[in-house]
């Protein structure tokens, strides 16, 4: 029963992303692309407050961090020397019956015997793997001397560019270096909307630091990544620590938690926190012949620094954000009547509009006139939507179900006609209480930014 709703919540969520505008299917017209998704009017404005509020309190408020932005090819030796080249890969199963190519720890297991989930089919080749970088070729020549791979993951353009980025920062250990940038991977089975997409964005930090500190920072970036996820208006109890077990962890790391949440299709990654011991520099530095140590002035001595890495996925966490938005809940229509409101709960900080702004009339050229002006006054500060088109009640729902957290409504108060006290105030209306309060005009500013920031 619980998974039928579930579902069902998961298709309403789908269809509200394509109605109004924040997730379509790639290439549409042509019948689509499977695992390739297009962000809408909405979808790049909650993308964009996703990764500015990353930006800002792993790189912007923190004096340990700067940031960077990478090349998406690279030089075929970095997937060479990182491993990727002869290690990213999936065991893949193709089933003879339907022809269905999964994964294979996607196949389920009855009474014993390997079943493809598709057809239900038994008749499964055996797993062979199948490396999930897309392959290209740089140049004019297409032989093996020009190939490289679209990069699976934002890290490596970190690691390889760490000694310049350690000279021109002049940061001493532990620093970190963060990227927010595209990642392909030619996954088997992509599904589950855009939670497994072959295209995706990744939102990544390197913290470098010394071996003997690398556990505890484990610990204290997993506690700071949940912490952002609560900011974010992600409900704590969502939100689960999975302590990766022995066998499954990169054989080189040496502690890697998974921060997952509950989706409506089940508990699923977030986000991964790995300790990645010294890896990544040893290998960068045993493959190029080029030193990547760091120098101790302290102790006078040099050593490859460890690193600790929280890498979050884009996509997926703005899938979760819709979904955690998601609510219906009763409220009257213009004649009193209890009708369902479809209401996207995101917090302000991440609303992709921060507030309507709606003169009562359209007719009326004094409400309009105000109306606009407090557009004007209020857009260098945050994204306003201007709408005068329908009945007021009808504006505020649209502004719901997309999630708008403010609604200004100019009234004829507003004009001073009916109370001179009341003139230059509006009603500032909160989406989720639906409360509204009178505000003058001249404070609506300072009252917004402090509720959205
Ligand atoms: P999974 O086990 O789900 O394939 P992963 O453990 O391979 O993920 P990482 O390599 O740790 O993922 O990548 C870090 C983050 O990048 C993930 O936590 C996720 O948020 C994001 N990510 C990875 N693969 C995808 C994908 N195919 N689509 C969307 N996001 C992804």
């Amino acid at each position: 029963m619980k998974e039928t709703t579930e579902a069902q919540r998961m298709e309403k969520i789908v269809s509200l992303c394509k109605r109004r505008g924040f997730i379509f299917q790639s290439s549409e017209i042509y019948g689509g692309l499977n695992g390739l998704w297009d962000y809408g009017p909405l979808g790049v404005e909650l993308k964009r407050n996703l990764k500015s509020y990353w930006w800002r309190v792993m790189v912007h408020e923190r004096d340990d961090v700067v940031g960077m932005d990478g090349s998406i090819l690279m030089n075929r030796a970095v997937w060479k020397a990182s491993g990727h080249e002869d290690t990213f890969t999936d065991p893949m199963v193709d089933c003879r019956s339907c022809k269905a190519r999964l994964r294979a720890d996607q196949i389920v297991e009855k009474k014993g015997a390997k079943q493809c989930p598709v057809c239900g089919g038994k008749d499964l080749t055996e797993p062979r793997s199948f490396n999930l970088m897309f392959k290209t070729y740089v140049g004019a020549t297409e032989d093996e001397s020009s190939v490289t791979y679209l990069r699976p993951e934002t890290a490596q353009a970190i690691f390889v560019q760490f000694k310049n980025v350690l000279d021109v920062s002049r940061k001493k250990l532990s620093f970190g270096i963060a990227q927010i940038g595209k990642a392909f991977r030619n996954e088997i089975n992509p599904r589950n909307f855009t939670f497994r997409s072959r295209e995706f964005e990744q939102m990544e930090l390197e913290y470098f630091c010394r071996a003997e500190e690398g556990i505890k920072l484990l610990e204290y970036w997993k506690e700071e990544r949940l912490k952002f996820y609560e900011n974010i208006g992600i409900a704590r109890d969502k939100l689960h620590v999975l302590t990766v077990p022995d066998e499954e962890r990169a054989f080189y790391s040496k502690g890697t938690y998974d921060i997952e949440y509950d989706f409506p299709f089940g508990r699923q990654e977030l986000e991964g926190v790995a300790y990645r011991t010294d890896y990544d520099l040893s290998q960068h530095q045993k493959a190029s012949g080029k030193s990547l140590e760091y120098f101790d002035e302290e102790t006078k001595q040099k050593f490859i620094p460890h690193v600790v890495e929280p890498s979050a996925g884009v996509d997926r966490t703005v899938l979760a954000l819709i979904c955690e938005a998601y609510s219906e809940d009763q409220a009257p229509d213009e004649k009193g009547k209890m009708e369902t409101r479809i209401v996207l709960r995101f917090h302000p900080r991440i609303a992709p509009i921060k507030c309507g702004v709606f003169p009562l009339l359209k007719n009326n050229e004094q409400l309009v006139a105000k109306a606009k002006q407090i557009v004007d006054l209020l857009r260098p500060h945050m994204f306003v939507f201007y709408d005068e088109s329908g009945a007021i009640g009808r504006r505020y729902r649209r502004q719901d179900e997309i999630g708008t957290p403010f609604g200004i409504t100019v009234d004829f108060e507003t004009l001073g006609e009916k109370d001179s006290a009341l003139c230059d105030t509006v009603t500032l209306r909160e989406r989720d209480s639906m409360k509204q309060e009178r505000v003058a005009i001249k404070d609506l500013a300072d009252i917004l930014i402090s509720r959205i920031s």
